[in-house]
């Protein structure tokens, strides 16, 4: 008998229905704000990355129509062939300025920074020192890089140094530590002033992906910014798609950094430059967040009510340090189960995180809090999470 090629496909997902291991895409009829609507039905959303709820800002939808109006709805092609915009020069610009370093480049996305820049910073002869929970993005760009991984202990100073020790015997051309900046799934802010005196101990160079950092830490400019070590990180990574609520990957660093991504980064020479609405609409959110600080001051007080409410029912929200705040269940089936419950009885959107984003042991339900969120929604939130919690004899 001739074999199916295909047949693989459908054995796949059916295991992973079976052990509760499925994601399930959900699709809004209205914008991602705080009061939407999806799959049909007004929900209350808890799981966007849209922090300061600049997605439906009405500046930057507007800066986003103007320039399309003007531009068109499409870039032509990846900037090094056929031209970038003076639209994104004026963005780099700005952004360069908020970020307090000599320059930044905008790139397709947060991912294609990590995939398209580390493998041109670090290659065979060099040495990864990465931390253990570390985003799927940076795992992928080292594994393209070719270079060393050794991993160091979660958030692990002391670790990381051992591993420094271990790495410089070795002999490596280059050391290169790399860190989220805040933790995706757990909240947790790295260590990152402490990661800097021990990087320059051994002369290793630091790139920080701070992709949940932009927007909440550091009056929203970020982690290098909360510790205050502008200068001192060779390299940070960002997106525009998550607290600036817009989309686009970012670099920021010196100018050399950057004229070396822009001349080497394989996704920023092979994959097409953003739309001009984006750019306007990134270059516009920046804006928003320096001229309106009451976005960021919001989401802080939201986080810290919210998490002191769910910490007091019994939850286990983990090391939560910013607006990222885990309910971490276990069981992958209950963490389904309750996502499930709050959904279509409590009309709430929080989604399950489960394998491969988080140990199957630690699956969770991961709430975000949003600047757009009243105190009515969360009181009405914070009850139905008890009220289902109890029922599942989670809490
Ligand atoms: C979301 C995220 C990315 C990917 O960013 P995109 O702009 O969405 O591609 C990369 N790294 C980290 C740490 C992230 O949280």
């Amino acid at each position: 008998m001739k074999r199916d090629p295909v047949a693989f496909l459908k054995e796949d997902m059916t295991e992973l229905r079976n052990n509760n291991l499925e994601w399930i895409i959900r699709y809004l009829e209205q914008g991602s704000k705080p009061h939407s609507v999806v799959d049909g039905k007004e929900v209350l959303m808890l799981n966007t990355n849209n922090y300061l709820g600049l997605a439906t800002h009405p500046k930057i939808i507007q800066a986003a129509i103007d320039a399309t109006k003007k531009y068109g709805a499409g870039a032509g092609a990846v900037p090094v062939i056929a031209g970038s915009f003076d639209l994104t020069k004026q963005f780099e610009e700005k952004f360069a300025e908020f970020k307090e370093v000599e320059a930044s480049i905008l790139c397709q996305t947060g991912f294609a920074v990590n995939s398209g820049l580390i493998p041109m910073l670090v290659g065979k002869p060099d040495i990864v020192v990465s931390d253990e929970l570390n985003h799927g993005s940076i795992i992928d760009g080292v594994r393209l890089s070719g270079a060393k991984r050794i991993i160091y202990k979660h958030c692990d100073v002391g670790d990381l140094e051992r591993q420094l020790k271990e790495a410089e015997k070795e002999g490596p051309r280059r050391i290169c530590i790399i860190t989220d900046g805040v933790f995706s799934m757990d909240g947790d802010i790295a260590p990152l002033d402490k990661i800097a005196k021990v990087a320059e101990d051994f002369g290793a160079m630091i790139f920080v992906d701070d992709c949940h950092g932009e927007g909440v830490l550091g009056s929203g400019r970020g982690i290098v910014a909360h510790f205050k070590l502008q200068g001192k990180v060779h390299v940070e990574g960002g997106s525009m798609s998550k607290g600036f609520g817009v989309f686009g990957g970012t670099v920021a660093g010196s100018r050399d950094l950057i004229e070396f991504c822009a001349n080497k980064s394989r996704t920023y020479l092979l994959s097409t430059a953003h739309p001009p609405g984006v750019v306007a609409a990134n270059k516009a959110s920046i804006e928003v967040v320096e001229s309106e600080p009451e976005h960021v001051k919001r989401v802080w007080e939201h986080t810290n009510y919210f998490k002191k409410e769910v910490q007091s029912m019994g939850y286990n929200t983990g090391n939560s340090q910013t607006p990222i705040i885990p309910l971490i269940i276990g069981n992958p089936g209950k963490a389904q189960e309750l996502a499930r419950v709050l959904f279509v009885e409590e009309n709430i959107y929080g989604t399950p995180i489960v394998f491969p984003m988080v140990a199957k042991e630690l699956s969770r339900i991961r709430v975000q809090m949003n600047a757009l969120l009243t105190k009515e929604d969360l009181t009405m939130a914070l009850g139905a999470i008890e009220k289902v919690g109890k029922k599942l004899q989670i809490i």
